[in-house]
């Protein structure tokens, strides 16, 4: 079998690692052409020790010269590359089939639009980059046949819950709803008043999934639900009325499909991102993914509410993004990564995240924008007023 060659992008973080972990499994599949990794030179040189790849991506070109020197005396060719233009170089090499997505935030787009244009298999972990720019993304998609396959467990979800030949227009496939579910994170139950206070370790101490930083913050403001949605509108073609969010503390049951006659799909599992990106790596084939069998009898009760929209204010921003369109969904991104950074500074508090994002979106218009410098320059205008409002912050 002619093994598939993959680009990992962000290949230190937290999918990064879990998708090397299913990887590692299955040698005779899989040949990992590049990963890359910003900060973490330690971890990403344990990679490419265990991966041996024809490229490795650095953030920084001062380390460069050091990682070089340290694969050399290992015996390994691997060229060692720093920046933007590499990690687009990388996602975009004839010689790979396959890139993982997983670079976070508004710093994945550009390699991951620079794989979309190869027509490659796209992985998509980083949802920030639909986010930001979801009608451009899936214009550029479809122009260029890309296979683009979700990673988020939700999406994944909804993907395996659909009719296999789904390509939008959810009227024609008798889809009546797309239901997100939700673990409500952290904060589900703690008393409204205790949140004034909460700190970045409490809000990254997720009850059941470990994850990177930001998307942990985004856990426990419920904006990463919001991030889904409007994730959910580009992937799956669905209006904001067709998308309803769940609540399911136990998140075995990762989302759901309701059609016309009640029937109602699902995908279940346990809480391991290794299942989806086993899922995604495969299609459609299958392949083990080192997760344990889910047992249903030792989780005993699932339980649904519905989401807190007073208690989780960010949810309700995403929605008003989703419906004002144009400009709005990328301002909501780029608000949201700049409180939640500064939040993880410890240089705003946690309510404070839902008002930065609210105070962002009031402050500039809505927009629409034709192309990708309109996006980017809209993006870094959000950006601007966003920490103008945090540096006000008392
Ligand atoms: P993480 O913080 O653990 O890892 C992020 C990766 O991106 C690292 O490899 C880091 O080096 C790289 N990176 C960060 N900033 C960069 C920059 N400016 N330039 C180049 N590389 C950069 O994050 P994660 O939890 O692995 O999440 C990655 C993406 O997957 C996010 O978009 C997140 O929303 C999404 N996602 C994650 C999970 C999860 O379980 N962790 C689940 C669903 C979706
Ligand atoms: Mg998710």
């Amino acid at each position: 079998m002619k093994r598939q060659r993959l680009a990992v992008l962000g290949a230190t973080g937290s999918i990064g690692v879990s998708t090397l972990d299913v990887v590692a499994r299955h040698a005779e599949r899989y040949e990992v052409m590049a990963l890359t990794g910003n900060s973490r030179v330690e971890v990403l040189l344990d990679q490419c020790l265990q991966h041996r790849p024809r490229y490795a991506v650095l953030g920084q070109e001062q380390s460069v010269a050091a990682l070089t020197e340290r694969l050399r005396s290992a015996g390994l060719a691997t060229e060692v590359l720093a920046g933007p233009a590499a990690l687009e170089r990388v996602a975009a090499l004839p010689e790979v089939d396959t890139v993982m997505a997983a670079i976070v935030g508004a710093a994945g787009l550009q390699p991951t639009l620079a794989a979309v244009r190869q027509g490659k298999r796209i992985l998509l972990a980083n949802k920030e980059a639909l986010v930001m720019a979801g009608a451009l993304f899936m214009a550029e998609v479809r122009a260029h046949k890309a296979v683009l396959l979700p990673i988020d467990s939700e999406h994944n979800a909804v993907f395996q819950s659909l009719p296999a030949d789904y390509v939008g227009n959810p009227a024609r496939a008798g889809i009546s709803h797309i239901l997100l579910t939700a673990s409500g994170g952290p904060f589900r139950t703690t008393p409204l008043e205790r949140l004034q206070t909460v700190t970045p370790d409490e809000a990254c101490a997720h009850p059941n999934w470990a994850m990177g930083r930001k998307i942990s913050v985004d856990s426990a403001t419920m904006m990463n639900k919001g991030l889904e949605v409007i994730e959910a509108r580009w992937l799956f073609d669905v209006t904001p009325e067709q998308i309803e969010v769940v609540i399911h503390p136990q998140s075995v049951i990762h989302s759901l499909v309701q059609y016309i006659d009640g029937s109602v799909l699902a995908e279940l599992g346990n809480p391991d991102m290794r299942t989806p990106i086993a899922h995604a790596l495969a299609w459609p084939e299958r392949i083990a993914a080192g997760v344990a069998p889910l047992d249903l009898p030792a989780i005993a009760q699932l339980s649904f509410e519905r989401p807190d929209f007073t208690r989780f204010p960010c949810l309700a921003l995403a929605f008003r993004a989703l419906r004002a369109g144009g400009n709005a969904s990328t301002v909501l991104n780029a608000a949201n990564e700049v409180a939640v950074a500064a939040f993880l500074d410890r240089r705003l508090p946690f309510l404070a995240i839902a008002r930065i994002i609210g105070d962002t979106l009031d402050a500039l218009p809505v927009a629409d924008m034709s192309d990708l410098p309109a996006i980017l320059a809209e993006d870094a205008r959000a950006r601007a007023v966003a920490e103008d409002l945090v540096s006000c912050w008392q």
